[in-house]
């Protein structure tokens, strides 16, 4: 009988306890380094060997990634804040429940209290051709094996799709984006901060990528300003399992209302593109509106507006319009 070993490629381990430390890792490995936060996604690749870093960087012990903070203008998480601490953290579900309920949507409980944040926006595309090694596009080949006649697209890409049409699975991305969060990252030249909508890669731009990390880079922190705390919030996801499960279709929305007129809006929908999708056309045109089922349906309608979709997924289409119409009709204060 054939004796399987479940072994991870060599690598050499390290477990710097502060950012400067890791930094100067990465600066030392580059391209051949890796950062492991809670090691989900990280130890399915290993495992796998289908990626096989020569240095990994563990960020356990780095104290100053960790935890959740007040700031002068709304709130700062620590990249390797855990999932169930943001579930559980009374100022973000008081201020930006958003958040915790997307948080609380992800995978199980297990996962949530191993899982940071960071790597869950950093994660990597669960497209199953890939996962499972085969060589393609996104792994540095030459054929995209989801976008066949034949292939199996249920859960893939109705925009951006270009030669690759997997697709951005984060649960906490939209709700992030719909909050206009900050995301912070470090390398050793310095701190940058970018919107979290400009966070993350399509495939024209970089198919390798799912975001705009570089090899130096740390993700080190989210912050999130005051100005959507308190809003009116709505968070859905649909997946095939009321188990742990991916999203078929995520949407985020945050709504501040004068009375029944809807004076701004922000409205993100994942797992149909390779980034989360912010419908701008949509909140544009919701903006001055009277917050009723007809105005909810048209809005349905609109963020259907260029969708292209592949063999199998078809279905995304209704689903999304209708999640639509549901996070601007039943958004809650
Ligand atoms: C069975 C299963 C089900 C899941 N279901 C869901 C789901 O329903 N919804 C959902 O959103 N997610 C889901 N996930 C994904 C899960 O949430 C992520 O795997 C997890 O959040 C990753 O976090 P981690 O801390 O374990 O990251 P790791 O596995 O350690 O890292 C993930 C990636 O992020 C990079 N990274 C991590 N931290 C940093 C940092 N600070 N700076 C730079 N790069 C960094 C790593 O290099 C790696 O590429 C599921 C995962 C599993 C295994
Ligand atoms: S969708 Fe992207 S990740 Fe999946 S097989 Fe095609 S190129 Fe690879």
């Amino acid at each position: 009988m054939a004796v399987i070993h479940d072994t991870i490629q060599a690598f050499e381990l390290f477990q710097p306890s502060s950012i400067e430390d890791a930094l100067a890792l990465k600066r030392r490995y580059g391209k051949t380094s890796w950062t492991f936060a809670g090691g989900l996604d990280s130890l399915d690749w290993f495992k796998d060997r289908i990626k096989r870093p020569e240095a990994v960087i563990d960020l356990g012990s780095i104290e100053e990634l960790k935890g959740i903070r007040s700031t002068d203008d709304g709130i700062e998480i620590g990249a390797l804040t855990t999932l169930t601490e943001i579930v559980n953290n009374a100022d973000i579900r008081e201020r930006f429940s958003l958040l915790s309920d997307a948080a609380a949507k992800v995978a199980t409980p297990q996962i949530r209290n191993q899982g940071t944040i960071g790597g869950n926006l950093a994660q990597d595309t669960r497209c199953w051709y890939y996962r499972g090694g085969w060589p393609c596009y996104r792994a540095g080949g030459n054929i995209c094996y989801a976008d066949t006649p034949t292939s199996i697209n249920r859960e893939h890409a109705l925009f951006e799709a270009n030669r690759c049409v997997a697709v951005n699975v984060s649960d906490t991305a939209p709700a992030l984006i719909a909050l206009d969060a900050k995301i912070v990252i470090r390398d050793s030249s310095g701190e940058r901060v970018v919107d979290a909508e400009d966070f993350f890669m399509v495939p024209a731009i970089d198919i390798r990528r799912m975001t705009i990390l570089e090899p130096g880079d740390l993700l080190t922190a989210i912050r999130i300003p005051n100005t959507w705390a308190g809003a009116a919030f709505y968070f859905e996801k649909v997946r095939d399992r009321q188990a742990w499960d991916f999203a078929l279709v995520a949407v985020a929305a945050a709504m501040k209302l004068s009375g029944t007129t809807i004076d701004d809006v922000r409205l993100v929908v994942n797992s149909v593109g390779p980034r989360p999708l912010r419908l701008t056309d949509v909140e544009r045109q919701l903006k001055g509106q009277p917050h009723s089922e007809d105005v909810a349906a048209d809005a349905g309608e609109l963020a259907l507006l260029g969708a292209r979709p592949l063999q199998h997924n078809a279905f995304k289409i209704p689903l999304m319009r209708n999640l639509v119409r549901r996070a601007i009709r039943d958004v809650e204060a």
